[in-house]
């Protein structure tokens, strides 16, 4: 693999190559720490991160990679300086990889075809977050052992998750069904043909969850009202207490982050028994760093 540009076409091979590569890392596997020594990761983030870039960080030092932290904020963008002519200088420094996060969709593709490092796709506007996919399951596989036959439902702004997209690849490829659940209006379509159950209907489908992932309202992406208040989307939408009643007891809640608290996910749900928010943030960095190693080898 030269590039994690997306989930999107991996095989389930790789995909699981990639987790049980993570597991080693976990399990205090063999010493990384000379993997990427003397090498430099570039983190180039267009779009704001907390866990995302800390855990690429780690991952690369881990590796025994120097870390290179450009963002937007403060740089020559201002002066109107292209995507590409940005990426082309940060290039030419020398680093190994570019680890990249940018509104528009199918900028890292963009990256990818003119440069000659690894690229791997921090998230690429409401199109793919591979990573997030990749430690998502690799979260579901450490409690559950594998995703044949679980019922993932992701739930909430499922048109402009990029997280939504990448776990529907991800967790389908490795034999879970997923259920995509919100208002109408944030469900495009199509969803069928990628293979998922689609529904509007959060407390029809919450019995049947294994998992449910809540999706942050990318309120910063929606250019017009997709539907009435953030109020109603909650009442009809959020995981709150009651709702949470209806899992089955051993049923987990996900978040990728970051968290409206008490729009799509109520406080106590997500700091309860079933929350696995904290372990996703956790297996992020050795599912990246094993990302890192996979394409700069
Ligand atoms: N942190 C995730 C992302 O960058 C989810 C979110 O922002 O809601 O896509």
């Amino acid at each position: 693999m030269r590039h994690l540009l997306g989930i999107e076409g991996l095989r389930r091979a790789d995909i699981e190559a990639l987790l049980d590569r993570a597991e080693a890392h976990l399990r205090g596997g063999p010493d990384a720490s000379h993997v990427l020594r003397g090498k430099v990761v570039a983190n180039l983030f267009f779009e704001d991160s907390t866990r995302t870039r800390t855990s690429f960080e780690m991952a690369a030092h881990a590796l025994g990679a120097e870390v290179l932290n450009w963002t937007m904020a403060g740089s020559s963008v201002s002066k109107g300086e292209t995507l590409l002519d940005t990426v082309r200088n940060i290039e030419a420094t020398g680093p190994v990889a570019l680890v990249i996060r940018h509104r528009a969709a199918g900028a890292p593709h963009l990256v990818a075809r003119n440069v000659g490092c690894a690229v791997i796709n921090a998230g690429d506007g409401t199109h793919e977050h591979p990573s997030q996919g990749l430690l998502d399951a690799f979260t579901l596989r450490r409690r559950w052992g594998n995703l044949d036959g679980r019922t993932v439902v992701i739930v909430g702004d499922i048109l402009h998750s990029r997280v939504a997209r990448s776990n529907l690849h991800c967790l389908t490829a490795l034999g879970a069904k997923v259920v995509l659940c919100g208002p109408p209006t944030l469900l495009p379509p199509g969803l069928e043909s990628l293979g998922a159950e689609v529904s509007t209907r959060l407390d029809e489908v919450l019995p049947r969850a294994d998992a449910v992932m809540c999706l942050r309202l990318q309120l910063e992406r929606q250019g017009e009202n997709f539907f009435p208040s953030v109020r109603e989307f909650a009442r009809l939408y959020g995981l709150n207490a009651a709702r949470a009643e209806r899992l089955k007891p051993e049923a987990l809640v996900m978040h990728p982050g970051p968290i409206n608290r008490g729009v799509e996910l109520a406080p106590a749900v997500a700091d309860g028994s079933r929350s696995v928010i904290l372990e996703q943030v956790a297996h992020g960095v050795a599912v990246r760093r094993a990302i890192l190693e996979e394409v700069c080898r």
